[in-house]
Order: structure tokens, then C-alpha cells, then sequence
């Protein structure tokens, strides 16, 4: 992870926000290859699922919306998470992110260990443990450290639980629920009447807005609403770079079915679609695994979620959500609008409210995935035949930031510059490519690298003195192969937009 954040700041892809101010915990900006990547990102899942597909339509509703509607979802009722504060360091922790296990030697309870949640947190309570014993002079076996949520601890524990910021025994709260939706106050009223919230999810602003595209007539069951926009939570402990972030942007999918519909085959259909998707853009499938919620676990509305699982540098975590949510949400906001959400089925002659499967995806926790599927260090040769250590972002030419990078194999040969800059400008119509004239070709090629830069291209004497053709370098391979300008906008297109 710090070698991803490491790059993404010195190469200008994410900053730390407000980073002038020391910084702002949970936010983020993206600079100028962020920003490409980005949209690179989002455009590629608007044309692979509401443009390229029959059964998608596309919609942007805003981020503040009635107040109403986040009742009618739930949200202002119950979306909280439980959280623990530390009296003393006031660090505030999710009080199911945080650990805590009795220390046993021989029998005897000699205390607490606790840790906030990591790869390694077995091996930190462990280790932590065998000190406790040993300032204490305990003699004997210590016995195994099972690790259990804060969320279980028995009120009679809550002191004895060491706080993860002092190491003390005494400071902790008992979990408390926290409200994660940020509120504002629209128009001049300062009074709760004039209390909004910003949404935490895009999922409302697709219902609230189902009506409305089924009264276009454009759409039959089954069929989808698509959106991408940002989304708000003041997670308690935003962390681990952008995964989890309190401002943050998602892609989401409300597919409508009938509630006739074989809705198992159908998830399963969404489940291997969504992980193709994640493969199409480069992620590795090995990477991609799937995580069935037990039954026992899912809100009683939800007839099954499964959530893709990606292996981020901090472990194996949610990156897309695949949810069957019924038919709950329409429900709840025909009860509360009193308006009806009521389909007409042409092919059954039936009217109905229709099911929902939803497919969620954040556009940064993809973001993340994708660099650190990227991030490769490796070794090749340079100019002189050297083999020489590289950092090099394997990017999938459909998302890179840069899509390929033009180079004059000398600066100061007007001839060469000339055919370069005009294949420049030409290329530069149709994607964002780059021109750089400057230092020794196999400097130049290594900062392309860097960037994930898929294609490098370069003008030579051949070029301009013989068959106009180009040297087209493979940023993964290093191969090289001479192509015709005509060979090479067929091979681009079908890279970068195929
Ligand atoms: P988690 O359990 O990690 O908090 P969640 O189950 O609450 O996530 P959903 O409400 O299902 O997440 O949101 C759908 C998707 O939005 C997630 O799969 C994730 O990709 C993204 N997402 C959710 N919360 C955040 C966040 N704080 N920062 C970045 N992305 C997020």
C-alpha cells in the first residue's frame, strides 16, 4: 500500500485533500492521471452497461433530495454504525473493526489484549499477549488468544478492555450507534424542519426517480436503471487510502424483475457479469472471490447478497455489493409518497411491483483494485543493454490514463519533430495521448512506465526517409514492431475501445 500511495502522489494521481491544512482524514482529491483514470473508469461501465445493453437506462438525480426519501429507505432510522470512543486519546473506533480477547495463563485471567482490525491482527493480540505475561512474571502456558468484536464484549468487560491507542485498561466506551449520513439545512430556516442529508448511496435517487422512466414508456421487465454519482458517509474510521473514504462516488444498478422471476438464476447472471466486467478492465480473476452473506446475517427485506471480494494490499475485502433487495425499497417509498409503483407486465398482462437485484460498485474501492493490480516492479533491459529495476503500472489500455506516448527520436531534427507533432495532434482527437521530445528515449520510455502508458511510439529516421512507418513499443513486453500509421489507429481502436 505505501508504495501505491507513494506513487499516486509523486506521479499526481490522488492527494491527500486539503493537504496545505495538513490534510482532511477521509478525503481525497485526484490529479491529472487520477482524474483520466477515473473517468476512464466510469466511462467504461456506462458503455459496457447502460450504453452497449438494450435493457439499461441511464439517469443523474441530485445529491440532495426530500428528506422524505431517506426515511422511507430507512436511512434516517437506522443507518449507523456502532462505534467506541477512547476517553483519553479520543480516537473513535467501528466497534465491529475493533478485537479484543481475554489473556489465559495456566487457567488464570491476567487481563485484556485488544487491536483494531488487520491482516495481522491474530499475530499482534498474540504478541501482545506474551508481553502482558511477561511484565506481569506470570509463569506457565499461555493459553490461546480468540479473538472476538467489541460488539460482544459483556458490559462487565468494557473496562478491562485495554484502549489500541493507550494500551490502558478504562478509556473505551460502550459501542454507541453513529449516525452516518452527513446533514445540512436547505433554504433560510435554521429550525430541524429545514434538516437534508446528502445521500449516502445513488440506489434512493434510481427509485425515486423509477416512476418517472417507466412513465417514459421506454423500458419493459426486465430492465435496469443505471447511475453513477457521488456518495457521503462520515465513516467513523476512514481508512486504508481511498477504500474507505467519506466522500466517495458509486455505480449502481437497479435491475426491475418480475416477481415471478427465476430471481436465483438471474443474481447468479449479475454475479458473472459484474466479475467479467472487473476482468475486462484488467483486474486478475484470481484476484476476484465471492462472498455469500449467510442467511442468518441479511436484513430481513434482502433475499440474498453476495459480494465480490477483491485482494486489496490490506486483505481480501467488499469491493462490489450484488444484493437481492425484493421488493422492499419501491415498496416503502409507495407507502410513504403514496404514489404507485406499480408496473403494467405486457407480456403477462400483469400489474405488479416489481423486485429488485442490485449491483453496487464504488468507483474508488475500483480505482484501488485496478492500481494495485497494476503496481508491477520488475527488470529490463535499457538503452546500453543494461538490465535495470523498473516501477511499471500494467494499466488495461481500455482505463489507462494515458493511452499511448509520442516520441520524436531526437529533438533537434526538425524533420523528425515535424511527422511526430502531426501524429500527435492526430491521435490527440480521439484520446489523451502525450508528446515528450525530451532526454534519451530510454528515460522517456521509463516514465511512460511509470504511468501506465501502454504504447509508446516513436519517429525515426525510417520513419521520415523511407516507409513512413513508426516503432511501436509494448509497455508490459518491451517488444518493438515497425507499423504503418494506418496500422497503428486500427491496432489503438481496437485496444482502447474494443
Ligand atoms: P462496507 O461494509 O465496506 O462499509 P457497505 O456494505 O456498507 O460497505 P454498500 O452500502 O453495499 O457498502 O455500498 C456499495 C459499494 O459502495 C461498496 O461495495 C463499495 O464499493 C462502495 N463503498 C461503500 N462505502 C464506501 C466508502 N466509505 N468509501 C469508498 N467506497 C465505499
Amino acid at each position: 500500500m505505501e508504495d501505491i500511495v507513494g506513487l499516486c502522489k509523486r506521479r499526481g494521481f490522488i492527494f491527500q485533500s486539503s493537504e496545505i491544512y495538513g490534510g482532511y482524514n477521509g478525503f481525497y482529491d485526484y490529479g491529472p492521471l487520477g482524474v483520466e483514470l477515473r473517468n476512464n473508469i466510469k466511462q467504461a461501465w456506462w458503455r459496457d452497461f447502460v450504453q452497449r445493453r438494450d435493457d439499461m437506462e441511464g439517469l443523474d438525480s441530485t445529491i440532495i433530495m426530500h428528506p422524505k426519501i431517506w426515511k422511507a429507505s430507512g436511512h434516517v432510522d437506522g443507518f449507523s454504525d456502532p462505534m467506541v470512543d477512547c476517553k483519553e486519546s479520543k480516537l473513535r473506533y467501528r466497534a465491529d473493526q475493533l478485537f479484543f480477547a481475554p489473556v489465559i495463563v495456566e487457567g488464570e485471567k491476567i487481563g485484556y489484549v485488544s487491536v483494531v482490525e488487520s491482516i495481522d491482527q491474530q499475530e499482534v493480540a498474540e504478541k501482545a499477549a506474551a508481553e502482558m505475561k511477561r511484565k506481569m512474571a506470570k509463569q506457565g502456558e499461555l493459553g490461546p488468544i480468540e479473538l472476538k468484536e467489541y460488539t460482544e464484549a459483556a458490559p462487565e468487560e468494557y473496562e478491562l478492555i485495554p484502549s489500541p491507542a493507550t494500551g490502558k485498561p478504562g478509556s473505551l466506551t460502550e459501542p454507541r450507534e453513529f449516525k452516518l449520513m452527513f446533514e445540512t439545512k436547505v433554504g433560510p430556516l435554521a429550525d430541524d424542519s429545514a434538516t437534508a442529508y446528502l445521500r449516502p448511496e445513488t440506489a434512493q435517487g434510481i427509485f425515486a426517480n423509477y416512476k418517472n422512466i417507466v412513465d417514459t414508456g421506454r423500458v419493459k421487465i426486465p430492465f435496469g436503471i443505471a447511475q453513477i454519482g457521488k456518495a457521503f458517509r462520515n465513516e467513523i474510521t476512514p481508512r486504508n487510502f481511498i477504500f474507505r473514504s467519506r466522500e466517495f462516488e458509486q455505480m449502481e444498478i437497479e435491475y426491475f424483475i418480475a416477481p415471478s422471476a427465476d430471481w436465483k438464476a438471474l443474481h447468479r447472471e449479475w454475479i458473472d457479469t459484474c466479475t467479467d466486467w472487473l476482468v475486462s478492465i484488467g483486474l486478475p480473476r484470481e484476484g476476484i472471490t465471492e462472498d455469500i452473506h449467510p442467511e442468518d446475517k441479511l436484513a430481513f427485506y434482502s433475499q440474498a447478497t453476495t459480494d465480490l471480494m477483491f485482494d486489496f494490499p490490506h486483505g481480501e475485502q467488499e469491493l462490489w455489493g450484488i444484493a437481492c433487495r425484493s421488493d422492499y425499497d419501491l415498496k416503502q417509498h409507495q407507502e410513504h409518497s403514496g404514489k404507485s409503483m406499480t408496473i403494467f407486465d405486457e407480456a403477462t398482462k400483469e400489474k405488479y411491483v416489481p423486485h429488485v437485484i442490485e449491483p453496487s460498485l464504488g468507483v474508488d474501492r475500483t480505482l484501488l483494485a485496478v492500481l494495485t493490480a497494476a503496481y508491477t516492479e520488475d527488470e529490463v533491459p535499457n538503452d546500453k543493454g543494461k538490465v535495470e529495476k523498473r516501477t511499471v503500472m500494467k494499466f488495461s489500455p481500455k482505463i489507462a490514463p494515458v493511452k499511448a506516448a509520442i516520441f520524436p527520436l531526437l529533438k533537434n531534427k526538425p524533420e523528425l519533430v515535424e511527422v511526430a507533432e502531426k501524429l500527435y495532434k492526430k491521435l490527440q482527437r480521439r484520446w489523451n495521448v502525450f508528446y515528450d521530445a525530451s532526454g534519451a528515449i530510454g528515460r522517456r520510455y521509463r516514465r511512460q512506465d511509470e504511468i501506465g502508458t501502454p504504447y509508446g511510439i516513436t519517429i525515426d529516421f525510417d520513419t521520415v526517409e523511407k516507409d513512413g512507418t513508426v516503432t511501436l513499443r509494448d509497455r508490459d513486453t518491451c517488444e518493438q514492431r515497425r507499423v504503418s500509421e494506418a496500422e497503428l489507429i486500427e491496432f489503438l481502436e481496437e485496444q482502447i475501445d474494443g
